[in-house]
């Protein structure tokens, strides 16, 4: 099923992400851990390409598995920074054989080794690049893009930002999920500058539960999101009491995701990172609103 079709539904729903395994031997844990996810039957789960530490060669054998055994659609990443344009059009191909519908087009980070590359040489340079191979490579994927509420790290301001996102999704993007963000007032904001700007498409916002103080610091690098007040105060109590930790996390996460509902927003999308039982208490919490 496309995504584009899924998300123009007006009852909430709910969407997890998942990451490939680091490692061979961890591929059947990540299978098994995928699996119990999938049979929470979200309305879609989002297979990451290498990110989070996973590596890229499983993304499509987990995400083929997911809709085969437990028909919940799915979306698989890929990204094309560091590519060839002959290894993108492989796994496009790779792709196309696993029957996936929903691709995630993404740059990917610039890793330190490739900060110092000759940027001339690369193919992609950035998501949009991707975009327009898949829009060009004759098959219909429902795509996918990511945006940022607080910018993206290396923007210098959101208005250009925002410029090089309506490019993105002007060249063939059906829906953007949000990075990580935790404060809901960012993601209203943004929802406003956006929608002014001309972007139309739907937003999935994407919520990370963090449920160990450790995850903090990761986060906090990785995204440059704005850690609220009350947030700190709830790691700063809880992070040195691993239980408590993941229940106010839990807790802290359902929280923003029950206001974007109330306030309009129709699908969430959960890093869920994995864990089977943060995705089962969050959907647990919200098991009544899910009804409606
Ligand atoms: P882009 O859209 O290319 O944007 C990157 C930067 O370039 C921005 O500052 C943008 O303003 C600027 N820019 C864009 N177009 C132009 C242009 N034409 N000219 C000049 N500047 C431009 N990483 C992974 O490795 N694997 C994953 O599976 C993965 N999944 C993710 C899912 C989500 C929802 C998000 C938010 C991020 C994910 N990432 C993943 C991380 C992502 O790869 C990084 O955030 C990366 O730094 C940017 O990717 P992008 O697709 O947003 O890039």
């Amino acid at each position: 099923m496309k995504l584009s079709e899924l998300l123009r539904g007006e009852t909430p729903s709910l969407s997890f992400e998942v990451f490939p395994p680091k490692t061979d031997t961890a591929f059947e844990s990540v299978k098994n851990a995928t699996e119990e996810i999938a049979k929470l039957r979200p309305s879609f789960m989002s297979v990451t390409y290498g990110a989070g530490g996973g590596t890229s060669r499983y993304t499509l054998e987990i995400a083929k598995n997911i809709k085969a055994s437990y028909g919940v659609p799915t979306l698989a990443h890929l990204t094309c920074v560091s590519s060839t344009r002959e290894t993108v059009r492989e796994r496009i191909e790779a792709m196309c054989e696993a029957g996936i519908e929903n691709v995630m087009a993404l740059r990917g980070d610039l890793t330190p080794e490739l900060e110092g590359s000759d940027r001339s040489k690369w193919h992609y340079r950035h998501a949009v690049d991707l975009v327009r191979e898949l829009r060009e490579c004759g098959r219909d994927f429902c795509i996918g893009g990511a945006c940022y509420p607080e910018i993206h790290p290396e923007s210098t301001n959101q208005r250009e930002d925002i410029k090089y996102l309506k490019e993105k999704v002007n060249a063939g993007i059906s829906f953007l999920t949000t990075q990580m963000f935790f404060d809901n007032d960012l993601l209203y904001n943004f929802l406003y500058k956006i929608r002014e700007a001309g972007i139309t498409v739907p937003i999935i916002p994407g919520i990370m539960p963090i449920t160990n103080a450790n995850q903090v610091e990761r986060a906090v690098k990785l995204s440059g999101s704005f850690m609220p007040r009350r947030f700190k105060s709830l790691v700063d109590k809880f992070g040195s009491d691993p239980l408590a930790m993941k229940q106010a996390g839990i807790a802290y996460a359902t929280d923003q995701i029950i206001d974007l509902y109330a306030n309009g927003i129709v699908n969430v999308h959960v890093y869920s990172m994995n864990k089977p039982d943060v995705a089962a208490a969050i959907q647990n919490n919200l098991s009544q609103i899910l009804k409606k």
